[in-house]
């Protein structure tokens, strides 16, 4: 009798038309809780779960799997005093952003690539090649390319890339393993990195790749606005890309680009908030 309630449960649901992995999922677990079946009311919750998006905490661990996958194709440049200042930069322009706070914080490092290129990873993992280093001419340039990367992150591009089926597999194999307080031991992040193969080739191609021009765009006009609120010139975007003649495999287009980014900062009136401040209170001293 109670498993024909239970039948009945998950039978009626389906019948609704309710289909998909979550409310399969439900379908099973209210099916668990009218026969009073524990242990299927559990694995219907699981079930559900398995559907959802991905915590902070495993976009972190995504993030730093994608991030050992690029690194393994250009190496860090590990020089001290350079990490420290991109990660100076590069948090300024996160606290002035409309995401300052990152599960374990942005991390912003240079690899060694002559092609000019940057990447943004998942978790706050944020990297630039030594060739676009080195057209980068003033620290507003610099500030402009990562900015534009950070609002990637914000936007949750990289992310988006993920398949639903292997977004569904990678959560199922969570909830199954229960490691979703996983430990930083070698054995644990590598179990951990195995649950999610699928989802961090997705995101790996992704981020090498580069996004749709209307992406690219959007990740433009939300860099012009954190450039604004750090104090940073947003004319620098433009002009870091208006150098990069011979580049068009970075984030697309680079001409169309810089055009968009100075239409923009024209018809918006687009100037450092800081600009703003200093204007007024020296206005207001000088009585000019
Ligand atoms: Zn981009």
């Amino acid at each position: 009798m109670k498993i024909m309630r239970a039948v009945l449960g998950v039978c009626l649901f389906i019948s609704l038309g309710l289909t998909g992995c979550a409310t399969l999922g439900k379908a099973v677990k209210v099916g668990g809780q009218l026969a009073g079946y524990q242990e299927l009311e559990s694995m219907g919750d699981s079930m559900e779960k398995s559907d959802r998006e991905f915590t902070e905490e495993e976009k972190y661990y995504i993030g730093r799997t994608v991030g050992a996958s690029l690194l393994a194709d250009a190496p860090w440049k590990n020089e001290a005093q350079l990490t420290l200042y991109l990660n100076e930069v590069g948090n300024t322009l996160a606290m002035a952003s409309s995401r300052p706070e990152m599960y374990h914080g942005y991390h912003f490092a240079a690899l060694v690539e002559k092609n000019a290129n940057a990447f943004a990873c998942p978790g706050g993992f944020l990297f630039i090649s030594t060739g676009l280093l080195g057209i980068c001419q003033t620290e507003d340039e610099l500030a402009a390319v990562l900015a534009h990367e950070i609002a990637h992150i914000i936007m949750e591009h990289p992310m988006e890339a993920i398949q639903a089926s292997h977004q569904r597999e990678a959560a199922a194999s969570l909830v199954k393993f229960g490691l979703r307080k996983a430990g930083e031991s070698q054995g644990e992040l590598q179990q951990l990195s195995g649950l999610f193969d699928n989802v961090v080739k997705d995101v790996v191609k992704a981020v090498a790749q580069g996004y749709s021009r209307e992406k690219e765009q959007d990740a433009d006009l939300l860099a012009v606005e954190i450039l604004c609120q750090a104090g940073y010139s947003p004319k620098a975007l433009a002009d870091v890309l208006g150098r990069m003649e011979g580049h068009s495999g970075y984030h697309g287009d680079p001409k169309v680009r810089a055009k968009k980014i100075l239409e923009t900062i024209e018809t918006k009136g687009k100037t450092p908030a800081v600009y703003a401040q200093r204007d007024k209170r020296f206005k207001q001293v000088s009585g000019h």
